[in-house]
């Protein structure tokens, strides 16, 4: 049978947000990956904000590819160290590094700073037809002296979250989504998508 939904891509390749966002948006919308409109590009992510990021991410497939779509960028925001790694949580310890590295590297800036207060921060702009428009999402905490926690990714085990008092990395799944940076965000893109 022939599928009528709406199509929009998600610039995105990563399974898990790809399920995660399909899940959350439901079945009106028939979501494509980058891979499955033939997009390969290695889309520049050169804006020093959030929001600057995933903008030009979301203008890359509308304006290329032609589709509809919406994209996001996260990234953890540390108090003392004056917002960092922000944009460049990715590979705050140089390109290419893993997420081990990354946290090394936090740990160790942290070292004996008692303002221990962070957030991860989540944009997503979303372009339909000439309307861009974005959506936050956000969870408070403050960073671990040490890792806690096996699950999750990225800053998972020394990120502990305000509302739980626990690391993401020692929350399941859903417990994070529910009140994650990425899950707020998602949840308002999915409200106004239902509104379309
Ligand atoms: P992205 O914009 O979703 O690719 O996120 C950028 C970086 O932020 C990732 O490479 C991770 O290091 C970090 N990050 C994003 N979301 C999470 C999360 O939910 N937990 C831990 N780290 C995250």
């Amino acid at each position: 049978m022939e599928d009528s939904r709406r199509e929009l891509v998600f610039a995105s390749n990563n399974p898990h947000k790809l399920s995660e966002v399909r899940r959350i948006v439901g079945d009106r919308f028939k979501i494509l990956s980058l891979a499955e409109i033939g997009c390969h590009d290695d889309i520049p992510e050169t804006a020093d904000t959030l929001a600057g990021n995933s903008l030009l991410k979301a203008r890359w497939v509308k304006e290329r590819y032609g589709y509809d779509c919406f994209a996001d960028d996260t990234g953890l925001i540390v108090e003392a160290l004056g917002g960092a790694p922000g944009v460049l949580s990715a590979r705050y310890a140089g390109p290419e590094c893993r997420a081990e590295d990354n946290m090394r590297r936090l740990l160790s800036e942290m070292e004996g700073v008692s303002d221990r207060r962070a957030a991860f921060e989540t944009v997503i702009t979303l372009i339909t037809g000439d309307d861009v428009e974005q959506f936050t999402g956000r969870v408070e905490g403050t960073i671990a002296t040490e890792r806690d926690g096996e699950d999750g990714f990225g800053y998972d085990p020394v990120f502990i979250a305000a509302e739980t008092g626990r690391t993401f990395a020692s929350m399941d799944a859903d417990a994070k989504n529910d009140i994650s940076h990425r899950g707020r965000a998602m949840r308002k893109l999915a409200d106004r998508l239902a509104a379309l």
